[in-house]
């Protein structure tokens, strides 16, 4: 039986990583094993920085947001030198299995860590929802929340004024955010990575015709890999005659405190994270399949695919006459 566990935090950071720690931490301490947090991700692997966590460290941190452990990149740890120096320190601190939550770059450092023998379990933790493996990963539902929160509030003053709002939103490879977002929002134009654009025809042609239907304000949702969204408000206003205004969300979309989805699915994850670790399994990723928590080989999870859902774009288009 397994005897002492590490945690950490890896990548970017999530609202409900926390949910995901404390779910780790008491778990495994119902369960008899004792639990480390590692600070700062990889780095904390390779400094040998461990911090003693007991069922009382991680209480008042269920509503928080980011990460008590600390996040960080770790340009070391893609040497197989900096995984067995973080592997070594690893286990002169007693740790006999590991908990990475993070995104997929956390996912491939998990995996090297279980090349060179320490027991690995990731969890998806990214606001983007971009991992193939799962149908969904922690801090994606609180992000959309203050991504509605503050469009909502930019459509009250557009109205007012009778202008456009070119809103960027988070999503440098993966238009989940936007797309959801701009439903959630009746954007009249959605723009992701998955589909590129035509300025005349995505977004001119539909607020003129949105005009002639008698709208008197446009929220143009733009994810970020798209980008150019003071450039795109200038256009509009240039061949619209209507007044535009450019919005970067930026990273007020990171933050904030875990909505109940993402406490509750963070805090499963958490929990079958040690379970595994228990079992004796390694090398796997908890992910979310027909809304049951479940795993899959990380290999595997990695060489997924998924795309933004075809039947989400056709209502975001049909929605915004
Ligand atoms: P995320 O986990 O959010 O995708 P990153 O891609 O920045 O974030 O990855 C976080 C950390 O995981 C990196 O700083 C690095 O230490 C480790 N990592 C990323 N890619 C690899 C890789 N190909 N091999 C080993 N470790 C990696």
């Amino acid at each position: 039986m397994i005897k002492k566990i590490g945690v950490l935090t890896s990548g970017g950071d999530a609202p409900g990583m926390n949910a995901a720690i404390r779910a780790v931490v008491r778990t495994a301490i119902y369960n008899g094993i004792e639990v480390a947090g590692v600070v700062r991700g990889y780095n904390g692997l390779i400094n040998g920085d461990f911090i003693k966590m007991d069922a009382r460290s991680v209480g008042e941190t269920l509503q928080k947001g980011g990460t008590i452990l600390q996040t960080a990149r770790c340009r070391e740890f893609r040497n197989i030198e900096g995984v067995r120096k973080g592997i070594e320190n690893a286990k002169k601190e007693g740790i006999e299995g590991l908990v990475v939550i993070g995104g997929d770059g956390s996912f491939r450092g998990a995996r090297d860590l279980t090349r060179e023998g320490m027991s690995t379990v990731a969890l998806p933790g990214t606001i983007d929802n971009d991992i193939a493996c799962t149908e969904y990963t922690i801090g994606y539902d609180t992000c959309l929340n203050t991504v509605i929160d503050a469009v909502d509030k930019l459509r009250d003053t557009s109205s007012s004024h009778e202008r456009c709002s070119v809103i960027e939103v988070m999503g440098r490879n993966a238009g989940y955010i936007a797309i959801e977002a701009g439903i959630a929002c009746g954007a009249e134009v959605v723009l992701i990575p998955e589909m590129g654009y035509d300025l005349q025809k995505d977004v001119i042609d539909v607020i003129e015709s949105g005009k002639k239907r008698g709208k008197q304000h446009y929220i143009v949702i733009v994810a970020e890999g798209i980008g150019g969204v003071v450039e795109m408000a200038e256009k509009i206003q240039e061949l619209t005659g209507i007044e535009s205004r450019a919005t970067i969300l930026g990273h007020i979309q990171r933050g904030g405190s875990p909505t109940v989805r993402d406490r509750v699915i963070a805090s499963q994850m958490g929990s079958k994270a040690v379970e595994l670790l228990i079992e004796g399994k390694s090398n796997r990723i908890v992910c979310m399949k027909n809304s049951e928590i479940t795993d899959v080989d990380i290999e595997d999870g990695l060489n997924m695919k998924k795309s933004v859902s075809e039947e989400l774009v056709k209502i975001a288009k049909q929605l915004a006459i």
